[in-house]
């Protein structure tokens, strides 16, 4: 079995891997290692991986409390497809309430600010609860998802959360996820046949239009580039 021993070659190993591989040396690292899904057709992708070859990564959720009745709906499906449990990590009510009470429910629409104030009650405080003591976070990132990601690694140091991040996807193109969730019988979002690639908080993502990058329905009303929620701080210039 390989290691995770040595970080140099990380990189080089993770390529040289198929997926399975991939999260099977992560998950025989001996270390905690967690995968936090958003139910997009990438990570039902790897939730299926992880689930069909029986792997001990915990496999996680953030319920913003924002999401589609589709999404929500998903989890459970995915949940009978595998038979696996999704964890789910909320928000706390009293930091919702404070932000209600002082943006409004949907404040987020009114500045960059008020929106990452809203993603960071409701992502990243219930992300750094789902990470905590793990050495490993599986993601679904890919590179052909935003000019932000292009460059996206197989493995990366996420210095301010002390851990390791794995991209297993990294490489994938839109046409190989699609192709394994069809062969795996991977249930998906019935929103993706509705225009929308890549599925957040219902009342920041919209469907796309043709041509446009896959994650240019996301925040659509701000005008940078960049635009993330701040989970995947490291690469991304909020
Ligand atoms: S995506 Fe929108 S609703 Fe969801 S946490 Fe961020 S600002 Fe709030």
């Amino acid at each position: 079995m390989m290691t995770l021993s040595s970080k140099i070659d990380l990189e080089d190993t993770l390529a040289a891997l198929d997926l399975e591989g991939r999260l099977r040396l992560v998950a025989e690292s001996g270390r905690p290692a967690v995968f936090t899904t958003s139910l997009g057709i990438e990570d039902q992708v790897l939730t299926g991986a992880i689930a069909m070859a029986g792997l001990p990564i915990r496999i996680v959720t953030l319920d913003t409390g924002r999401l589609f009745d589709e999404t929500l709906q998903l989890i459970e499906d995915t949940e009978a497809r595998f038979d696996i449990t999704i964890e789910r990590y909320r928000p706390r009510q009293e930091a919702v309430d404070t932000y209600v009470a002082e943006h409004g429910r949907n404040g987020f629409y009114e500045s960059v600010e008020a929106r990452h104030a809203c993603c960071h009650i409701r992502k990243l405080e219930p992300l750094a609860q789902a990470l905590e003591g793990a050495a490993y976070w599986i993601t679904g990132l890919r590179r052909g998802q935003s000019g932000n990601r292009a460059t996206t690694p197989f493995s990366e140091e996420d210095k301010a959360r002390h851990l390791t991040k794995i991209n297993p996807l990294a490489d994938w193109s839109i046409e190989d996820i699609r192709a394994f969730a069809k062969t795996h019988e991977v249930p998906l979002n019935p929103l993706h046949e509705r225009g929308y690639p890549s599925i957040g908080c219902a009342p920041c993502t919209r469907a796309i239009k043709p041509g446009e990058p896959e994650r240019a329905g996301r925040w659509w009303w701000e005008n940078d580039a960049k635009r993330e929620c701040g989970l995947h701080v490291a690469r991304a210039a909020r």
